[in-house]
């Protein structure tokens, strides 16, 4: 199954997809690895991308598209795959179809602004070893050191109150239009997130499983 997830940053995408991945046994493709990668190993893409990513850039579409093709066409992508964080809008969503990729179902998993807005103002990562905790979900029981290792918990500057609002107007504007792209299609799947994670879990695979319309 070929599949795009959709949610806005912090709505748990990457847990889920994680999920969907390990039992339909295929892999995650987030552009955001892909460019990495392709920077590590310098191909041509990576090397043209390289530039913008020094600078503080976004890599432009015509370059993540060219790395996108080239990671479908990898032997592990053969029984589909998970797009992660790609198309981020209709441009990108309109560049997928004319590279010939056909997707069965777009999952968009719903989970209200405020909501987000705490979950992330919330986290604390720890300086040292990268462990995650929030506030009120998961303290870390050594208060602002890592339970773990001690090092100093700090919050990311993405997760910066002032920021996350930014990310969700971001998200709002340039991707919920992928909502009505995909419908059109008849191929959007809508999982409403719960606080459990693990009924979150099971709405995502519901959604996946469900009749098309
Ligand atoms: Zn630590």
């Amino acid at each position: 199954m070929k599949l795009i997830f959709l949610g806005a940053p912090g709505a748990g995408k990457g847990t889920h997809a994680k999920a969907v991945s390990e039992k339909l046994d295929i892999p995650t493709i987030s552009t955001g690895n892909i460019i990495r990668e392709a920077i590590k190993q310098e191909t041509m893409a990576g090397l043209k991308a390289r530039a913008f990513v020094e600078k503080g850039r976004l890599v432009p579409d015509g370059i993540v598209i060219e790395m996108l093709k080239e990671r479908l066409s990898a032997n592990d992508c053969e029984n589909g795959y998970i797009l992660d964080g790609f198309p981020r809008n209709t441009a990108q969503a309109e560049a997928l179809d004319s590279m010939g990729v056909v997707i069965d179902r777009v999952l968009d998993l719903e989970v209200e602004d405020h909501v987000i807005e705490e979950r992330l103002t919330g986290r604390r990562v720890c300086e040292s070893c990268g462990a995650s905790y929030h506030v009120v979900y998961n303290p870390s029981l050594k208060g602002d050191h890592c339970a773990e290792c001690g090092g100093r918990l700090i919050t990311r500057p993405d997760d910066a109150p002032e920021v996350v609002k930014d990310r969700l107007r971001v998200y709002h504007e340039q991707t919920e239009p992928l909502k009505g792209y995909y419908k059109a299609l008849g191929k959007l799947f809508v999982a409403v997130g719960a606080d459990e994670v693990s009924e979150t879990t099971r709405r995502v695979f519901e959604a996946l499983e469900a009749k098309a319309p």
